[in-house]
């Protein structure tokens, strides 16, 4: 860690990047900048970076652009057991893998290592209470002192005040995540749970990683503390996790995008972008592309010397051609199971399952852990479960009947018919 006096150095020097957050998405832009030249001073308030409650599940994808050493790797994944509402359990093997589970903190300590190895400075410890624009810099204060900068990356993730400071608001719908290590017996796989009384509208997980040790955890709107206890005491009653070993921790998701990621000298990423899949709540493949994105934007930006918010617009494009549609369509997926009561989602799961659907697109090029837009095109246009959807509501049959994504909705036409569907609230405070 540096250890600089702050203020002091504030007056010496003016840096050309400083990023806020040493998350998967601050890593990767201090990286790809650093290693572009740019003098990068990454800040975090944790002493331990990437000890960030997460479950550490990354796509192949993500995982062939951005590998670690295979020892912090706990599993790769080709196989995932659902439970419906109704207790059938359907399990989705796919020929190949599909995804990791990571040793989370290692995972993102590798890019910081990566980013240092390459220049980048790192101010550990350390809380970033303000940000101010200026015509030709723009000035982080922390609790230990200030640094100046040509340009400002926030990576600060979900909840961060700073964005607001900047008037860039805040993602306008997020649910809330809670997780926890437990003990287990005989879970070697990848468990999904889903209903009503356990995560309304989202689903529970069972994710193993080493041996005997599995990663328990919920995603839901609210009242999660609760949902967790009853979902852990089901799972023991069948003998399945036998001890939560820590605490268990809340976090927010982001579900929405900022309509404004970019400013004058300032680029905003990952989760404090809400560039997050709405689906499942994954959120490091897409902040780590979304820094790519930015460190582009900014490096283009930096040698001309033209940081005003009209010049780095070009990164909200970038970013969007990449992730709008996955986004928005995830979206309406994610507002769409949501509507969907416990008898719905069990009759999905066992036509799916019973049909061939499920076997079908385990084989198809569909399946992919970190684009879902097609996977859930395939799904809404598929006949028989359109039949299930056409139960839900006539909007969602009509879907249903329209091929593949040209029949999706998307929110603003969901609200009208959202008084006739009891909603899950929009969320409580973390
Ligand atoms: C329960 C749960 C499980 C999840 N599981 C997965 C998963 O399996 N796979 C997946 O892809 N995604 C998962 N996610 C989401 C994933 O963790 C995030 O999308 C990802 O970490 C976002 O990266 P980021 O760099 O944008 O933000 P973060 O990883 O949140 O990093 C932000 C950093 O900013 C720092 N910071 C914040 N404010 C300040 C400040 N004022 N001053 C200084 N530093 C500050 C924080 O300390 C933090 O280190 C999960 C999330 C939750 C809640």
């Amino acid at each position: 860690m540096v250890n600089l006096p702050g203020y002091f150095r504030g007056t010496l020097e003016l840096q050309d990047v400083i990023v806020v957050g040493a998350g998967p998405a601050g890593n990767n832009a201090a990286l790809s900048l650093a290693s572009k030249g740019y003098g990068v001073t990454v800040i975090d308030s944790r002493e331990n970076i990437g000890d960030k409650l997460c479950t550490g599940l990354v796509g192949e994808e993500c995982f062939r652009r951005h590998p670690i050493d295979p020892a912090l790797v706990y599993r790769e994944i080709n196989a995932a057991s659902v439970i419906a509402p109704s207790g059938e359990l359907v399990r989705f093997e796919t020929p190949r893998p599909v995804a990791r589970v990571v040793n989370r903190v290692a995972y993102v300590s590798s890019f910081a290592d990566q980013a240092r190895e390459a220049g980048a400075e790192y101010l550990l410890g350390r809380r970033v209470v303000d940000l101010e624009q200026h015509k030709d810099w723009v000035s982080v204060t922390t609790d230990d002192g200030s640094i100046k900068a040509r340009t400002l990356v926030l990576a600060a993730g979900f909840g961060s005040q700073l964005n607001r400071q900047l008037g860039l608001g805040e993602p306008s719908d997020y649910v809330v995540g809670i997780q926890a290590l437990v003990r287990t017996e005989n879970i070697d796989e990848i468990e999904v749970y889903l209903g009503r009384d356990i995560a309304p509208g989202f689903f529970a997980w069972l994710v193993p990683t080493e041996p005997g040790i599995a990663l328990a955890g919920l995603l839901v709107r609210k009242n999660a503390p609760e949902k967790f206890v009853s979902f852990i005491s089901a799972r023991e009653a069948e003998g399945k996790i036998t001890e939560t070993v820590n605490k268990p921790v809340c976090w927010g998701i982001p579900l929405r995008p900022l309509r404004k990621t970019y400013t004058d000298r300032v680029l905003v990423v990952g989760d404090a972008a809400g560039q997050v899949k709405p689906t499942t709540g994954g959120g490091i493949f897409y902040s780590l592309l979304a820094s790519e994105v930015a460190s582009g934007a900014l490096h283009q930006a930096l040698s001309e010397d033209k940081l005003s918010a009209n010049r780095l617009g070009v990164y909200q494009k970038e970013w969007k051609n990449l992730l709008s549609t996955e986004l928005e369509v995830g979206y309406s997926a994610r507002r769409m199971f949501e509507y969907l009561g416990d008898s719905h989602i069990s009759s999905l799961i066992h036509q799916a399952s019973n049909n061939g659907f499920i076997a079908e697109l385990a084989d198809s090029p569909d399946v992919s852990f970190d684009w879902h837009s097609s996977m859930i095109g395939k799904i809404v246009g598929h006949p028989t479960l359109g039949g299930v959807l056409s139960l839900v509501n006539p909007l969602l049959a009509r879907m249903a009947k329209s091929p593949g994504l040209a029949g999706m909705v998307f929110p603003d036409q969901l609200v009208a018919v959202e008084s006739e569907v009891t909603m899950a609230g929009t969320g409580t405070p973390v």
